[in-house]
């Protein structure tokens, strides 16, 4: 009686012990979650929505082995920003100041604002002090 028991105990005992090892155990078919706690998982991803400059997308992650599915969220990429560079107004040409824009989805997210040309500036001659142009030439 006594080595029966023990007999059923060690039955029961290595059974246990290949269940949480995660052994494959042949016919012996495992719940899903137990298979999917002791998985190993192998994920694969496929893209469900691809992230944009402002919106977040999607990844759903399937495990080879358990079939456990998971969706990740992508965090949106942000704006690929690049300069506009600014200009600088001469006497009789406008110019403007710097900006950005993004190249991914091309709008402008600071827009440069428009300087206007500042007009020569008469100093004592008849020249521009600013760029050296004879100014009243022609007028006279
Ligand atoms: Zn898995
Ligand atoms: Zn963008
Ligand atoms: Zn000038």
């Amino acid at each position: 009686m006594k080595r029966w028991t023990g007999a059923v105990m060690a039955i029961l005992l290595s059974g246990v012990s290949i269940m949480f090892s995660g052994c494959d155990v042949g016919d012996v078919k495992q719940p899903e979650w137990l298979q999917q706690e002791l998985c190993d998982h192998v994920f694969e991803e496929e893209v469900v929505r691809e992230p944009t400059c402002k919106q977040a997308g999607s990844t759903l992650k399937t495990c080879a082995l358990c079939g456990l599915e998971k969706t990740v969220r992508v965090p949106a990429k942000g704006h690929n920003v690049a300069a506009i560079e600014g200009v600088a107004p001469t006497c009789e040409t406008d110019g403007w100041t710097a900006g950005s824009y993004c190249t991914v989805c091309e709008i402008v997210l600071v827009e440069p604002t428009l300087i206007p040309a500042s007009g020569h500036v008469d100093g004592f001659g008849n020249d521009c002090v600013v760029c050296g142009e004879r100014i009243w030439t022609d007028i006279y």
